[in-house]
């Protein structure tokens, strides 16, 4: 009997003994930083020569760990050892399976800083947002645990006189997990565990931005007791092997979390069924979004202010849920971008190793180059009102960077840029506020910040995103409580930590007998 899910309490780093315990974990964490860490395939440990190098983003010198590169041999050993593991592994029971996920809940919850302290390392994430990141990994294991307990009730069918109708899910085979950098635990757990309390071994090839915080994950489902050859850790380079995983005979499916390009180009593969490849692959594709937050005539504009700077620049703005343009009513346009720059003043940006700070760097040297010639855009594109500076000689710093007079059909206003830059656009009334927030391709998250309740009813159908917040920012989803996924080209809406995501892995079977 598993007691009702509620999601993991956030750490409150106002309290001095919290404080005291993480800055521990981070010292522990940086005098295990430069190993090397290898493959995993069949619980067998593979070290090869050529490594994947993860560094600090705050500071380029350290290197946090170098994982093996895996190559088309081993992914090929990994299938191998997935498609044998699968015939034990699918007959275990549900609830086993479940214990598997809510026993590494609880080794995580048990090293929560530490596992924080990798995130802060090799992701360059900020104190309050690695914590999040970890709390919502354990959630994921939770609510997953659940889920599966869920679905292994059989569904009640109508029967006729004489005839016995079941119907119930079974798992689908050997898949593939691909999921990015920007929630290097909690989204590599989601993807990861889904598929595998569901009974499908799984092969995961980690972003080469963040091998190490997903080699952490496979330790703790090591040692929460998932048995050999379930989890296969397939590290590398996804030049090299990321088309040979998508087009396997033997992936049943391809959970993918990342950015737009990569997901259609997945989705596109994916669809060709191959030599010797009998059924047709699934595709979750889960990808980028370009999101919103509407200010209404009526806002309250402190609340505004709040939301747009915590939704634009928490995490530097890497999120697929970060808020990238603003559009506001012009009566209260001034008002609440004089409020917005005020508080994003307050931000403080530097190496999240060595001081709690509001922001640090962006991921790499890509991105960083990335979201610089962005902001040389925005400057064509718009009047730069705050920020715009940027410093890559220790670390990837992109302070927070506000335009205003932006054209809804802009590039900063439709492409998605990954940093902490975001746009306000001037609008006459609220037919106008929805017009704007539709005219991208994304889908993903928006806020409605109004106190106008004819509005808030006419966005719930008209403002066209899979997660739409009224009245907050519109980051930071939680599982169990917000499902999240995203529509259009933010991908296949699959709703991750919501009652139907476990079903996108596993086959739906009717047995009819006649007595
Ligand atoms: P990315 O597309 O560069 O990489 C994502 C993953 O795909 C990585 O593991 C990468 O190694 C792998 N990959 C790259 N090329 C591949 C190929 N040809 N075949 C197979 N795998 C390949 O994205 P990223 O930079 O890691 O992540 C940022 C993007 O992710 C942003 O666009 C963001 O919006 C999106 N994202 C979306 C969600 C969501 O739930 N919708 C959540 C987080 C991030």
């Amino acid at each position: 009997m598993v007691f009702p899910y509620k999601h993991e309490p956030l750490t409150n780093f106002l309290n001095p003994a919290d404080r005291r315990e993480f800055k521990a974990a981070l010292k522990k964490v940086c005098c295990q930083l430069g190993k090397e860490y290898p493959l995993i395939i069949n619980g067998k440990r593979i070290f090869t020569e050529e490594k994947l190098i993860s560094v600090n983003p705050a500071n380029k010198e350290q290197v946090v760990g170098k994982v093996s590169k895996a190559t088309k041999e081993h992914i090929e050993q990994a299938f191998e050892a997935a498609k044998e593991t699968f015939k034990k592994w699918r007959t275990m029971s549900p609830e086993a399976r479940a214990n598997v996920l809510f026993k590494a809940a609880a080794i995580t919850r048990s090293k929560k800083h530490e596992i924080s302290a990798w995130l802060v390392y090799d992701a360059g994430k900020p104190w309050r947002q690695a914590d999040a990141d970890t709390a919502e990994g354990i959630d994921f294991l939770e609510y997953y645990g659940r889920q599966m307990l869920e679905l292994a009730k059989n569904q009640e069918m109508n029967n006729r006189p004489n005839e016995h109708n079941i119907y119930f899910y079974q798992p689908m085979g050997p898949g593939v997990v691909i999921p990015p950098w920007n929630f290097a635990f909690a989204i590599v757990v989601g993807t990861t565990v889904a598929p595998l309390v569901a009974g499908n071994p799984v092969l995961l090839k980690p972003s080469e931005n963040t091998p190490v915080v997903a080699y952490k994950l496979v330790e703790i489902l090591e040692e929460a007791g998932l048995p050999e050859g379930v989890l296969n850790f397939v590290p590398g380079d996804p030049a090299e092997i990321g088309d040979y995983l998508v087009d396997h005979k033997d992936a049943h499916f391809i959970n993918f979390t990342g950015s737009r390009a990569t997901g259609v180009r997945i989705y596109e593969r994916a669809a060709k069924v191959q030599e010797g490849q009998h059924f047709l692959k699934r595709v979750i594709a889960e990808m980028g979004g370009k999101d919103t937050i509407i200010v209404d005539k009526s806002a309250n504009l402190d609340l505004a202010a709040d939301a747009i700077v915590h939704s634009a620049f928490g995490f530097s703005g890497q999120k697929c849920s970060a808020c990238s343009r603003v559009v506001v009513h012009e009566a209260v346009y001034d008002e609440v971008l004089r409020k917005t720059v005020e508080l994003t003043k307050s931000l403080t940006v530097g190496n999240p190793a060595e001081e709690d700070v509001y922001m640090g760097a962006v991921i790499n040297q890509k991105q960083f180059d990335k979201i610089k010639s962005y902001i040389e855009i925005g400057k064509k594109e718009g009047t730069l009102v705050y920020g715009g500076q940027t410093d890559d000689s220790e670390g990837y710093f992109v302070y927070p960077t506000i335009f205003k007079d932006v054209d809804a059909s802009a590039r900063i206003m439709q492409e998605e840029i990954f940093g902490p830059v975001v746009a306000f656009a001037k609008v006459r009334d609220f037919n106008e506020m929805l017009e704007i927030a539709n005219n991208t391709e994304y889908g993903l998250t928006g806020a409605v910040i109004s106190n106008t309740r004819e509005h808030l009813e006419r966005a719930k159908y008209e403002f066209h995103v899979g997660n739409l917040y009224f009245n907050r920012g519109c980051t930071a989803a939680i599982v169990g409580y917000q499902p999240f996924g995203g529509f259009k080209m933010s991908g296949t809406d699959s709703k991750a930590g919501g009652p139907d995501y476990l079903k996108l892995f596993m086959v739906a079977k009717t047995v009819s007998e006649m007595f």
